[in-house]
């Protein structure tokens, strides 16, 4: 699944200057002033985070920015599993009108629901109610079944109680995947560009699924106009697909894959990834991370993609739970 291998991302003389670049936006101008200038790697210390961690937060649980919970037997167990594994927020990813209908009304159906005390969840200082937010989209491989019904989807729940009170918090997942090519290149396109405008037609995040077709998936956002808020999901990428995403916005999404032997340059870049431009997710039921391979995977496994990553920043687990909670907050636009 680990595709990383194909990306070129050699070549770069100046290990890190991608990420000076990045940070060096006005908007972050101020705090970049110490930032060292020239060539060279970035050492881990120069990473800190975009915004204090304040001390209260050390009780932070964690964001699984992308699962597919409506293809869990049982989803409010699974959810309750998760709670008690500190996991109190996910977002349930729809890959068709079938998938996002459910995504939907697990949304509504579990969020706020207090913890089990059965799982210990209640226990924990700082726990909350879970939240879960759902998505609407349709996936590359199911293009050919045409947009249609997640449009008539969409206006059902804009003019009946509006998308907000439904939680849906973005388009996708959509894109281009050219490895499995399940449906047309064509298709593919068509309906991707569509839901980019759907996504700033609404308002919404966009959630992409991009596999072997940077090119094309760039020159779409481009021509679309890249919505305000827009994920790479499962990014599995190199520096060079890194570096592109990130100059136009893009916010890093790193799964299980992390943790994979052969992830090597993954690693790299979830090591040169801003702060304030990554989140973390399980893809379950899909790409169980390691040590737990051969189990099907579940919300609760985003800790072990939080372990990793925070080591690889060098941070605490708590603390990268905290920074992962913020960007998921400011990517779905949760914070409301
Ligand atoms: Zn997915």
């Amino acid at each position: 699944m680990d595709d990383s291998s194909d990306q070129t991302g050699q070549g770069d003389q100046h290990e890190g200057s991608w990420l000076r670049r990045r940070r060096g936006t006005a908007r972050r101008a101020q705090r970049e002033t110490s930032a060292p200038a020239g060539p060279g790697p970035v050492a881990e210390a120069s990473f800190s985070p975009a915004y204090p961690v304040k001390a209260s937060q050390a009780t932070a649980i964690w964001t699984d920015s992308h699962c597919h919970l409506q293809d869990e037997p049982d989803p409010a167990a699974t959810l309750a599993l998760a709670r008690a594994a500190r996991v109190g927020r996910v977002v349930c990813v729809g890959t068709d009108v079938a998938s996002s209908r459910r995504a939907v009304m697990l949304a509504k159906e579990l969020s706020g629901r207090a913890p089990a005390q059965s799982t210990g969840y209640a226990q924990i200082p700082g726990a909350r109610d879970a939240e879960v937010w759902a998505t609407v989209g349709l996936h590359p491989h199911d293009a050919r079944a045409g947009l249609g019904s997640v449009i008539e989807f969409l206006d059902e729940l804009s003019a009946g109680e509006g998308l907000r009170r439904s939680r849906v918090v973005a388009i996708g997942e959509c894109g281009l995947d050219y490895h499995y090519d399940n449906s047309p290149r064509d298709v593919q396109r068509d309906v991707f560009a569509a839901q980019v405008g759907l996504a700033n037609r609404h308002n919404l995040a966009l959630v992409i699924h991009t596999r072997e077709a940077w090119d094309d998936t760039f020159s779409i956002l481009e021509h679309e106009g890249v919505p305000e808020r827009t994920i790479f999901h499962c990014f599995t990428g190199g520096e060079a697909e890194a570096r592109r995403c990130l100059r136009i916005g893009g916010l890093l999404s790193f799964s299980g894959i992390v943790t994979f032997a052969n992830a090597v340059e993954l690693r790299q870049v979830v090591t040169h990834c801003p702060l304030d431009s990554l989140l973390i997710e399980t893809d379950s039921p899909f790409l169980t991370p390691v040590p737990h391979r051969g189990h099907r995977n579940s919300p609760s496994n985003v800790t072990v993609v939080g372990n990793a990553v925070g080591q690889l920043k060098g941070f605490e687990p708590e603390v990268l739970a905290a920074i992962s909670w913020m960007n998921a907050e400011k990517a779905f636009g949760l914070g409301v």
